[in-house]
C-alpha cells in the first residue's frame, strides 16, 4: 500500500495504546490497576442521562446544523460568557464530536505548510501530531517542573518569528496539572496582539481546578478575536463516550470551522446536544462533588508518591493527573512504563508521549478510586525495589 506522505507524520495518543495492551493482559488473567486513560470514572449525572433518552425519545435522531444545534450554542455562548467573562454570540460557537476536532480544524485552518506553531511540550500530543500532519512547523516551548510546569514567557518570546500564525497553551494542564497565572496569560496575550497571532486556549479542564479562580485569555482586552476556546462536556460532566465539545471563537473563523464539519463529521448527534443543553443548565453539584472527589485523590497519591524512594511529585493545581519526576530511577521512562505495566499490573503513560521534554517523567492519571490508588502506588514500590 502506498499511503500519503503525511500519514508518516502523524502522531498518537499513547494512553489508547497503553490501555489496549492493558485489556490484552486482563485477558489473560492478570489483574491491572488503570492509571492510564484521561477520564473521569465516574458515571454521567443521571439528569444528563435522562435528557439524552428523552430526546432520543422525542426523535432528536436526524442531522442538525454542522455549526450544531441553535438552542444548544445559545446556552454555549451564555455560559462561556459568564465564565470568561466575556461577551459572546451563539454564532461565535462552533460544536463538535468532542472537543479534539476543534484542535484539528483550527490548526488546519489558520496555518499553511511551514509557518510555525508553537505548543507545550509535554503537551496533549495530538496538538504536535496535527501540526506536523499539515505540514507547519511544530515550536516547542518547554514546560519545566522547576516552572512548575508553566511556559517560560521570555522563552516564549524568543520562540515567535514572523512566521507563528498560532500559540497554543492549555491551563490546566494534561499531562502536569499546571496552571498558568494571570500574569503568563497578560504576557501572552501582548505577545499575541503585537504580532498578530491567533491562541488555541485549551480550556477542556477549567472547571477540574483545586486552587484559586480559572482565567482565559480571551478575556484580555483585544483577545477574544484572537482566541479560539476549546472546552467540552467529556472531563467536566464525566461525558467522555458522548463526544461534545465545543470552540469558540471570532464569527467569520467559526463560518469556516463549520464548513470543515460540512465535509468531514456533517454534524454533532443530535441527541447528545440536548443532553449537553441539561449538563450546562441543570445543577451543578455534581460536578463539585467529583471535583473534591479528585482534589482527596490528588492528595492520597502525590503523598504517596513522595514516600517512594526515587520519585518526586509536585501538587497539580488542576486537571486529574500527576507528572511525578523519575531521574533517579535512571531508566528511560519508556521501559519504566513497560516494567511497570507487565510486572506490577500498574498501566500508566511515560512522559514522552507527551513530547521529548517528557523525558524523565510519568503521567498518572487519579481518576481512579483511592483504593486503586493506593494499590497502584504499592505495587509500584515493590516493584521498583528490582530495579538497583
Ligand atoms: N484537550 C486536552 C488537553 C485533553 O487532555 C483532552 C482529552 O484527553 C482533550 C482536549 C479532548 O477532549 P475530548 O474527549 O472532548 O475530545
Amino acid at each position: 500500500m502506498k499511503l500519503a506522505e503525511k500519514m508518516f507524520r502523524l502522531g498518537t495518543e499513547t494512553a489508547f495504546e497503553v490501555l489496549a495492551r492493558a485489556k490484552q493482559l486482563e485477558a489473560k488473567g492478570k489483574d491491572i490497576v488503570h492509571l492510564e486513560i484521561g477520564e473521569p470514572d465516574f458515571i454521567t449525572p443521571r439528569n444528563i442521562i435522562d435528557a439524552g433518552i428523552k430526546a432520543l425519545n422525542e426523535g432528536y435522531t436526524h442531522y442538525n446544523p454542522s455549526a450544531g444545534l441553535p438552542e444548544f450554542r445559545e446556552v454555549i455562548a451564555k455560559e462561556v460568557s459568564k465564565t470568561r467573562n466575556i461577551d459572546v454570540n451563539p454564532d461565535q460557537v462552533v460544536v463538535t464530536p468532542g472537543a479534539k476536532p476543534i484542535m484539528f480544524f483550527c490548526i488546519m485552518a489558520l496555518a499553511n505548510e511551514g509557518e510555525e506553531i508553537i505548543y507545550p511540550n509535554p503537551g496533549f500530543p495530538i496538538y504536535e501530531s496535527v501540526i506536523n500532519f499539515i505540514g507547519a512547523k511544530a515550536v516547542p516551548i518547554q514546560l519545566r517542573e522547576e516552572n512548575d510546569f508553566r511556559l517560560d514567557t521570555d522563552e516564549l518570546k524568543k520562540l515567535v518569528t514572523e512566521r507563528t500564525r498560532m500559540i497554543i497553551i492549555n491551563s490546566p494542564q494534561n499531562p502536569t496539572g499546571g496552571i498558568l497565572t494571570r500574569d503568563d496569560l497578560k504576557v501572552i496575550a501582548d505577545i499575541a496582539l503585537s504580532k498578530d497571532i491567533f491562541v488555541l486556549s485549551d480550556e477542556i479542564y477549567s472547571r477540574i481546578i483545586y486552587e484559586g479562580d480559572h482565567h482565559s485569555i480571551s478575556s484580555f482586552p483585544g483577545m477574544q478575536e484572537r482566541t479560539i476556546i476549546l472546552d467540552g462536556m467529556s472531563k467536566t460532566y464525566a461525558m467522555t463516550g458522548w463526544r461534545l465539545g465545543y470552540g469558540v471563537m471570532r464569527e467569520d473563523l467559526a463560518v469556516r470551522i463549520a464548513k470543515l464539519q460540512t465535509n468531514s463529521n456533517s454534524c454533532t448527534a443530535t441527541f447528545t446536544q440536548m443532553a449537553g443543553i441539561e449538563a450546562l443548565t441543570g445543577p451543578q453539584d455534581e460536578v463539585a462533588g467529583m471535583v473534591e472527589k479528585f482534589k482527596e485523590r490528588r492528595d492520597v497519591i502525590v503523598e504517596g508518591l513522595n514516600h517512594i524512594p526515587r520519585i518526586s511529585c509536585k501538587t497539580p493545581k488542576g486537571a486529574f493527573y500527576v507528572f511525578p519526576n523519575v531521574k533517579e530511577i535512571g531508566w528511560e521512562v519508556r521501559k519504566l512504563s513497560d516494567f511497570l505495566l507487565n510486572e506490577a499490573g500498574v498501566a500508566i503513560l511515560f512522559g514522552t508521549s507527551f513530547g521529548k521534554y517528557g523525558e524523565g517523567y510519568i503521567r498518572i492519571s487519579y481518576a481512579n478510586s483511592v483504593e486503586n490508588i493506593k494499590k497502584g502506588l504499592s505495587r509500584i514500590e515493590k516493584a521498583l525495589q528490582k530495579i538497583k
